[in-house]
């Protein structure tokens, strides 16, 4: 939880922000932010010790309500998304759960998408409703879809925008009025376009999600996850479940992903670049059936993927080894991620090094082929999160594999 979130930097542009916001330095003037490994914190006194407790005046008492390292990545975050405030946590899966659980009891009604992240389907759709939370899983696209599952008891709309495998996106501003206008909040998973490139609080959005393990940190290094929403419902909701669940993000993460995002902006740009020219190649080449990327004209949603993305499609696309049935596709697919000797045959994204993955055989690989079929996800399916290699290089790696077919 940030402390005093009105003051620093008020005024400065985002990328100044995202340079420069963090708590105040150290007697030391170190000028790279300090990195805080403590679990405890010494009170100047049992009176001023008594008041933090009491909520009374801000201070550090316990790692878990709370570290001055954290709290600069999260006033950091929470500007670059235009959010009033920010509260870290130890994974993105672990910001869903903070998020479901500081707003939802028994009875109450969710509905997400069917193209969600897996984990978040899970989560929602089975271990909440363990507890009487009550989900309706509807098309990502289908606005009309979305309006039909709305009930009375509906609290929570959740959207992911752009959706892993496929890129599929969805009108943020018009699921923020359809909540709003039904009394329920709008939260968004913006972790494939990060607030480099799409704002959802701008656009109407209640409560922003963050898996800090991808484009945050950048570098593939550690786990992280945030909630940025009003500094109410972070104050009121978020942290008193927070401090007493203790799904806090560690200091020494928080330090990793904070200097992340000092690079979001030029990584996003520079990746997704890559990512629109390598679309294109994709596109033209014999060995290869459809491509899915929102930044591409016959990316069905492309219109209001650029009105929403800032005109940028994100750095990860996927495409379909052609094929004449699912097995051959399958056995083709799994030929071009073998023949791989650059790029990384790896199950994450957001990461500076290219990485490949097979969604029917991993991320969706638990689903009936039926589901997969539904979802769009065939066996010659192959996700790239394109990272900041040469593209040459990059095109060079995949077609050793596309040329032996
Ligand atoms: C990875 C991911 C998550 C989960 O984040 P973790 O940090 O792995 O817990 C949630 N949503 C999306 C879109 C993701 O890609």
């Amino acid at each position: 939880m940030s402390k005093d979130v009105s003051s620093p930097g008020a005024g400065l542009h985002r990328e100044t922000l995202a340079v420069r916001l963090a708590v105040e330095r150290s007697q030391y003037g170190e000028n790279s932010e300090a990195l805080y490994l403590t679990s405890g914190y010494v009170q100047p006194s049992a009176e001023a010790s008594a008041r933090r407790f009491a909520g009374e005046e801000d201070g550090y008492t316990y790692g878990r309500s709370g570290n001055p390292t954290v709290t600069s990545f999260e006033q950091r975050l929470a500007a670059m998304e235009g959010a009033e405030a920010c509260m870290a946590t130890a994974s993105g899966m672990a910001a869903v759960m903070l998020m479901c659980f500081s707003l939802l009891k028994a009875g109450d009604h969710v509905i997400i998408s069917q193209s969600m992240f897996g984990s978040t389907l899970k989560l929602i759709g089975s271990e909440f409703g363990r507890f009487g939370v009550e989900t309706s899983v509807v098309p990502q696209t289908d606005l009309a879809a979305w309006r039909a599952a709305i009930r009375p008891t509906t609290r929570l709309l959740f959207a992911e925008t752009p959706t892993n495998p496929l890129g599929e996106v969805c009108d943020i501003q018009a699921l923020a009025e359809m909540a709003h206008n039904a009394n329920a909040l709008l939260a968004v998973d913006n972790c494939f376009a990060t607030p480099a490139l799409q704002r959802p609080i701008a656009l109407g959005a209640d409560i922003v999600m963050h898996s800090g393990t991808k484009y945050l940190d950048g570098q593939g290094r550690v786990m992280a996850g945030a909630l940025c929403a009003s500094e109410a419902m972070v104050r009121e909701k978020f942290l008193p479940v927070q401090k007493n669940s203790g799904m806090v993000l560690s200091p020494f993460n928080a330090w990793v992903v904070l200097k992340g995002l000092e690079t979001l902006d030029l990584r996003m740009r520079a990746q997704s670049a890559q990512t629109l020219t390598l679309a294109q190649w994709l596109e033209s080449h014999p060995a290869v059936g459809r491509v899915y990327y929102p930044g591409l004209p016959s990316h069905p949603q492309h219109e209001l993927a650029m009105r929403q993305m800032g005109g940028i499609g994100g750095a990860v696309l996927s495409f379909d080894v052609k094929a004449d049935n699912p097995e051959q596709a399958r056995r083709r697919a799994f030929h071009v991620l073998d023949a791989l000797r650059v790029l990384s045959l790896c199950t994450n994204l957001g990461d500076t090094k290219t990485l490949c993955t097979h969604p029917a055989s991993t991320s969706h690989g638990k689903l009936s082929e039926a589901q997969r079929q539904a979802a769009g996800i065939g066996q010659g399916l192959i996700r790239v999160a394109v990272g900041l290699e040469h593209l040459d290089d990059i095109r060079a790696d995949l077609d050793r594999g596309f040329s032996s077919l």
